[in-house]
């Protein structure tokens, strides 16, 4: 298995330079009390999530999922990468142009022992995980990203930030939704913000959120697949802007899972 570039666990040597995320690191700990001591981190590994003496081991776990599997991650920073996606059931945020409507309701999805997803996670090969959903902070990531570290993946995670940070997460993707706003705990542990754009309001959405972000944060604005008026905003904003990248939902011209 070789390790994602992202991943700051020295044990696997990839290690992200560290000027990106000083503060972030110290305000991860400071939102998790229950952490465990910096003596107790592995060196190189930044701590960002912990299980306290309460929670169960991962083992003891499950979680509400949609689907799992091995693919190419289509979107932002990482595309192209291979990845093992785990996209988790459950959504309160309602976007109307969602794509995976049929994850918001977590009830008429089966829920999967976290042993059974990280042995899946790591017998595909995969550098590392995509932790998605639904939002997948409605549940508490604590264990499942015990149980994929463990397994030695790194761990990505997609969220609207709209529900309270849980799990040791590696890299943090923030996609902010107007229909329910992130947290403002999110916002000092972002690595990536990537705003999905329909029409020029949300390129002012997107300015307002990345004022927010820590200094170094990678920022992508997306065109929604079925607004394609959206792109020429999108490209005149990157040319005035060029602090902004463009993601595309390339999965689908792959016609990828
Ligand atoms: S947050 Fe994501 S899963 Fe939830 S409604 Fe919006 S696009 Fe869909």
């Amino acid at each position: 298995m070789t390790a994602a570039s992202f991943c700051k666990r020295k044990s696997i040597n990839m290690s992200k330079p560290a000027s990106n995320n000083t503060l972030a690191e110290t305000d991860r700990k400071s939102l998790n009390p229950g952490s465990a001591s910096p003596a107790s981190v592995p060196p190189g590994r930044a701590q960002r999530g912990g299980r306290s003496k309460q929670q169960p081991h991962w083992k003891e776990t499950d979680y509400p999922v949609m689907e799992h599997f091995y693919t190419i991650q289509g979107e932002g920073v990482h595309t192209g990468q291979a990845a093992y996606f785990i996209r988790l059931a459950g959504c309160d945020v309602g976007c109307w142009w969602c794509d995976v409507k049929e994850s918001w309701d977590e009830s008429i999805h089966p829920r999967i022992a976290t042993e059974e997803l990280v042995r899946a996670a790591a017998d595909s090969g995969a550098a590392f995980a995509v932790i998605t959903g639904g939002e997948p902070l409605l549940h508490d990531l604590t264990a499942l990203c015990e149980g994929l570290h463990e397994a030695g993946l790194c761990i990505h995670l997609e969220t609207s930030g709209s529900s309270p940070m849980s799990g040791d997460i590696d890299w943090v993707t923030l996609s902010p939704k107007r229909f329910k706003e992130p947290l403002d705990q999110i916002f000092p542990l972002v690595d990536e913000l990537k705003v999905v754009v329909l029409t020029r309001k949300d390129l002012q959405y997107a300015e307002k959120n990345a004022a927010r972000c820590p200094d170094g944060t990678r920022k992508m604005l997306q065109p929604e697949w079925d607004t394609p008026e959206s792109i020429p905003l999108i490209v005149e904003h990157v040319k005035a802007h060029p602090v902004w990248t463009i993601s595309l939902q390339t999965h689908k011209y792959l016609n990828v899972p």
